[in-house]
């Protein structure tokens, strides 16, 4: 396995203020200007605050990103907020088919991808979020899942275009439940989607792919030493910018 550099993202979810956010991006940047080089880290936030972002962050070396994107370039869609305006504000990533969003907003894998398309015709990169439910990870079908979520990304996208995604696994479990996944489970998760990678083309061994539910400052050194994982999608321990800065640090 190729060892890239790690990639740390936080997913800030619905959580923030201009006020809490002015304090825990400060802190943001002045801890990740102390860290090694070799790992890439990044905030996801709630629409509202890529202006505030983009301010507070653009002279550190932390990047910032969205949370979701339209599946739409523009038009009569109350409510919903394009790629293009997201790149307005200097953004560089978003999240693209986060379990909340799979769940809660009844997101399948067609919407998923048309968003992961729409991302990176905007010139961001996806994070393009996978994972199976505890439900189908005890009838035994979480390669099953996890094979229809990636091959549905894998078949609408090019190989030029899937080159520049990002994955993240995330155990549906895992999410904000304090309980993450084995190293075990991680590992022969990420080996399975990086065989489904593989059989496409291998340019795609250049793909990172993140581990996220329940990373912490205590579990994040292991999971990240995993061979095939190339960083992490950080939601709670995000909020705190000691935890966050601690699992970059993790990551080194
Ligand atoms: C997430 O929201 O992507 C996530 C991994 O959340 P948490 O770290 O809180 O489990």
């Amino acid at each position: 396995l190729e060892s890239k550099n790690k990639l740390i993202v936080g997913n800030w979810k619905m959580h923030g203020s201009l006020a809490g956010n002015a304090l825990l991006l400060n802190a943001l940047a002045a801890g990740a200007a102390k860290l090694n080089a070799s790992v890439l880290t990044a905030v996801c936030v709630p629409f509202p605050y890529l202006a505030q972002v983009q301010t507070l962050l653009q002279q550190s070396c932390v990047a910032w990103g969205a949370q979701d994107l339209s599946a739409h370039l523009a038009g009569a869609y109350t409510g919903e907020v394009a790629g293009s305006m997201v790149a307005e504000f200097g953004a560089r990533w978003v999240i693209v088919g986060h379990s909340e969003r799979r769940l809660y907003h009844q997101e399948s894998n067609e919407q998923v991808v048309l968003k992961a398309k729409r991302a990176l015709e905007a010139g961001l990169t996806p994070i393009i979020c996978v994972g199976e439910t505890l439900a189908e990870r005890e009838a035994g079908q979480t390669e099953q899942v996890l094979g229809q979520q990636l091959q549905a990304v894998l078949t609408a996208l090019t190989v030029a275009q899937a080159e520049r995604m990002v994955l993240a696994y995330e155990p549906v479990w895992a999410i904000g439940t304090g309980k993450s996944a084995t190293v075990q489970e991680v590992s022969s998760v990420h080996l399975f989607l990086r065989r489904i990678l593989a059989a496409v083309d291998a340019k795609l061994a250049h793909v990172r792919v993140l581990y996220g539910g329940s990373m912490k400052p205590d579990n994040a050194r292991a999971l990240l030493a995993e061979p095939g994982v190339d960083g992490g999608l950080v939601g709670g321990a995000s909020l705190q910018a000691g935890d966050f800065l601690a699992i970059c640090q993790a990551a080194q």
